[in-house]
């Protein structure tokens, strides 16, 4: 555990020091011209640095988020609930990122579904990663389907998107931290490669398991 942690650290410290560095280089330079108000890229630097901030707050909450569920400093708070529920809060806490893409949710998610003993806020945390990548690496106007089954002894959700999928060599990579798949060419979408890491914990916290359908070409699957 304690070599884990270590590994751990120096990663998060390593992801950190990269949006600092670029804060710190820009205003560094606007300090340096603070008496001259007619430098023209100062808009553009205050923009840099308010971005690279905002990415590195969301960052810093990723890694506590992690840390929170991975070194055991959370239990787990089962409650008997609804699945649906929390999919409604976490569709609802999604909504302006997936109107932004022009995506469409198509549900399938029957009343019948019986309850489940979950801690409602990290089951609620799975689905808006989960999803939250459905909207990232999915195509705009794009459709993201969300089933909900109940099985022999469990309940089964499963998302999917049209995006470009995951490559099968890639597949058992993804729930490693920090692990981004590379893509040719275009810019990768934001991210911290820690979302699927929690995912998989918090899911094997409640005695559940995932898997993924890497659907190369025609959309990710995650049940
Ligand atoms: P992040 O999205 O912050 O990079 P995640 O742990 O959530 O981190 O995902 C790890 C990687 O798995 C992503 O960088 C991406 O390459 C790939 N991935 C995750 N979800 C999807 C998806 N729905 N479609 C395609 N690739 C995905």
């Amino acid at each position: 555990a304690n070599k884990l942690q270590s590994d751990f650290e120096s990663i998060a410290s390593h992801e950190l020091k990269t949006p600092l560095a670029s804060i710190g280089a820009y205003a560094e330079a606007l300090y340096g011209h603070a008496d001259v108000p007619e430098v023209p890229e100062r808009r553009e630097f205050l923009g840099v640095i308010r971005h690279e901030n905002d990415r590195l707050l969301r960052m810093v909450n990723r890694i506590l988020d992690f840390s929170q569920v991975e070194f055991g400093n959370r239990n787990l708070n089962r409650r008997t609930m609804k699945l649906q529920d929390v999919l409604d809060d976490t569709l609802h806490a999604l909504a302006p990122q997936s109107m932004a893409r022009h995506q469409r949710f198509e549900i399938d998610f029957p009343v019948e579904v019986p309850p489940v003993e979950i801690d409602p806020d990290l089951v609620k945390q799975v689905l808006v990663n989960l999803v939250g990548n459905a909207i990232k690496y999915g195509p705009d106007g794009g459709r993201i389907m969300i089933e909900g089954r109940e099985r022999a002894t469990s309940v089964e959700v499963s998302v999917r998107d049209e995006g470009p999928g995951i490559p099968e060599s890639e597949v058992e990579n993804i729930f490693r931290q920090f692990y981004r798949v590379k893509h040719e060419g275009d810019d990768l979408p934001e991210g911290s490669g820690l979302g699927l890491t929690i995912v998989r914990n918090i899911i094997e916290m409640h005695g559940g398991r995932i898997e993924v359908d890497g659907g190369e070409g025609t959309g990710a699957t995650f049940r």
